[in-house]
């Protein structure tokens, strides 16, 4: 918020080089506009009502600085604006709006009321605009701060009220807008009212935890990790991008949703839309999470103001970063780095031991809101509660091994080794480990020098469908680098020269068969030396129902803790699933 809060008009000449195009298109659109207001005026609380889907009507009301004596009706003229005056001020916005017309625009489809009243002053005012025009205006008793009221939207442009859809999927567009304005903002209190229901509402406080319980309820919040900015650390003095830092929450894996929309972005605390940080961000679970699952993450990245170009889009949901490539693989490292000390063992208590939680070393429970210190203790909680517990702050568990030293003890159904490491008891599954194992150990592998050949006597052929022929052919860098030689033979068969050693079974062409019919399966992974690498993971790794001798069990647990993501098969499901010893000693009553 600037000093100055008095609005002026801006210059034909600043005029010119702000971005121009529509800023209300939809119900949500004003909330946006009138949200950011509130959130520039330096509110603390701001109220959101709608009714019909914004239709019908929309208020905002906030405890901010509030409008002039005198101005209102000036707020409603297009580029007026208090929070820019110089063109200089362009190349450095600090506000969340800049360009003075989003009141007008608003006005130009709907009745608007605007009543408004800066804290030192005694009074208030109001004005109400009908089809942009002032049709009435005077004194107004109210608290400090402001109420814009929005009636009828688009009531006289039928044409836009086509392209609605049902107000409840407007509804909940305003819904996702509110949520990401109390994400970025968790000193503000938040509370959205839809049709007379409160859906939605957050404690102000500052606490990011806070804001997220709010936003997607305690059961979620309480996975979340936190994303703490590093201190002036190497990544920054290497960087070319200046000061650049990442703050926010991202939820553990396995938690995930099944499309992108729980991704949210932030520049310097503006929500924008950008597929290339929203990629950063699922980069950064690669191989966590189950292939068609999407993160929950919320991500701030702080960038000086100069160094983000927000006047690219009318409604300012798209910014222009000046170093995107650096910004995209900072926020990258940082979410892995985060997410690979963290990479929960499930904890058995959790699910089947029922009401028992263990809290593991290091880790703090947020509970209802609260945050309760490190406990070491089990604790009981209700069920509904004992999600897997967070750990808030990583440099409190920032140990360099991912995988205590396990021992192994044996096997169950022939299917999950137990062992024994310093917290307890672990159940492994002996598949989805050498899953891990061998899918690390091939995607290291860069080129056919360095895999395990197995050239064929006599070339094999094999008959492909026209699916898997074309799948091969996307594919064949990627094969080749694994060890694979393969080449067309007549229409529908391919000669196999060679192959991957892994994949050495007495029937080549059968082998070949079921591997390719893995990859096909496979086809969530865009990467192709990520899609073979898992393919051949999956049919390589020990099975489930393989007798294992205690030398290869060993062998597998050692390897495994060489790995860099022990606690998941590359397909984001658990390798292990953990019983602490307190969790043990609570179930004998030892104490
Ligand atoms: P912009 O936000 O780009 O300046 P707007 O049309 O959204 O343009 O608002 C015009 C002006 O009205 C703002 O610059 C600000 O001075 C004033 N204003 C709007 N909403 C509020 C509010 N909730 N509290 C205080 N002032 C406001
Ligand atoms: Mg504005």
């Amino acid at each position: 918020m600037n000093a100055d809060t008095s609005i002026r008009r801006l210059t034909p000449r600043v005029v010119g080089k702000i971005a121009a195009g529509e800023v209300v298109e939809r119900p949500a659109s004003v909330v946006k506009e009138l949200v950011e207001n509130s959130l520039d005026a330096g509110a603390e609380q701001v109220n959101i009502e709608i009714g019909g889907g914004g239709l019908e009507f929309i208020r905002v009301s906030d405890n901010g600085c509030g409008v002039a004596v005198g101005e209102l009706s000036l707020a409603f003229e297009r580029y007026a604006t208090s929070k820019l005056s110089s063109e200089a001020d362009l190349e450095r916005v600090s506000t969340l709006g800049f360009r003075g017309e989003a009141l007008p625009s608003i006005a130009a489809v709907a009745e608007v009321e605007m009543s408004s009243r800066p804290p030192d002053v005694a009074g208030g005012a109001f004005v109400r605009l009908e089809e942009g025009v002032v049709v009435e205006e005077g004194a107004k008793g109210m608290p400090s701060g402001t109420s814009v009221l929005v009636r009828h939207l688009f009531r006289r442009q039928p044409a836009r009220l086509k392209f609605l859809r049902s107000s409840a999927a407007e509804a909940a567009q305003i819904a996702a807008v509110v949520s990401h304005y109390a994400l970025a903002y968790p000193e503000v209190r938040f509370s959205l009212v839809t049709d007379g229901r409160l859906t939605l509402h957050t404690p102000g406080g500052g606490q990011l935890a806070d804001a997220a319980a709010g936003v997607y309820g305690h059961k979620v919040a309480a996975s979340f990790l936190s994303v703490s900015p590093e201190p002036e650390g190497p990544l920054d003095s290497e960087s070319p991008a200046g000061k650049v830092s990442v703050i926010g929450l991202i939820a553990a894996p396995p938690l995930s949703r099944a499309n992108r929309n729980y991704i949210s972005i932030f520049v310097n605390r503006r929500w924008i839309r950008n597929r290339s940080l929203t990629y950063a961000v699922e980069e950064a679970y690669r191989g966590l999470l189950t292939t068609g699952r999407y993160p929950i993450a919320i991500v701030d990245i702080r960038i000086p103001p100069a160094d983000v170009d927000v006047n690219v889009h009318p409604a300012k949901t798209e910014v222009r970063l000046r170093r995107e490539r650096e910004v995209f693989s900072i926020v990258q490292r940082r979410i892995r780095s985060v997410l690979s000390l963290h990479s929960p063992v499930p904890d058995l208590s959790a699910s089947a031991w029922g009401s028992v939680a263990t809290v593991t070393r290091g880790s703090a429970l947020i509970d209802g809101g609260k945050r309760q210190e490190p406990a070491v203790q089990p604790v009981l909680v209700p069920r509904s509660e004992s999600a897997p517990l967070p750990s808030l702050s990583l440099s409190e568990q920032a140990s360099p091994r991912q995988l205590p030293v396990l021992r192994a003890l044996g096997q169950v159904g022939t299917t999950y080794v137990v062992a024994e490491g310093p917290e307890g008891l672990y159940l492994v599954d002996q598949h989805a480990a050498h899953e891990r194992i061998l899918f690390e150990r091939f995607l290291a592998q860069h080129d056919a020098s360095s895999v395990e050949q197995q050239a064929l006597l006599e070339p094999v052929p094999v008959d492909l469908s026209p699916r898997q022929q074309a799948l091969v052919e996307e594919m064949t860098v990627a094969l080749v680098e694994q060890g694979f030689s393969l080449e067309p033979f007549g229409e529908r068969t391919y000669l196999v020269r060679a192959v991957p050693a892994v994949l050495g079974e007495k029937d080549i062409a059968q082998a070949m068969l079921k591997f390719l019919d893995l990859m096909e399966r496979e086809n969530g992974i865009s990467d192709h030396r990520e899609r073979v690498a898992i393919s051949l993971a999956c049919h390589s790794a020990i099975r489930a129902g393989q007798t294992l001798i205690p030398e290869e069990m060993r062998e597998l647990l050692r390897q495994l803790e060489e790995t860099q993501m022990p606690r998941t098969c590359p397909h984001g499901r658990p390798t292990m699933i953990h019983l602490s010893a307190d969790a043990l000693a609570r179930e004998f009553r030892r104490r």
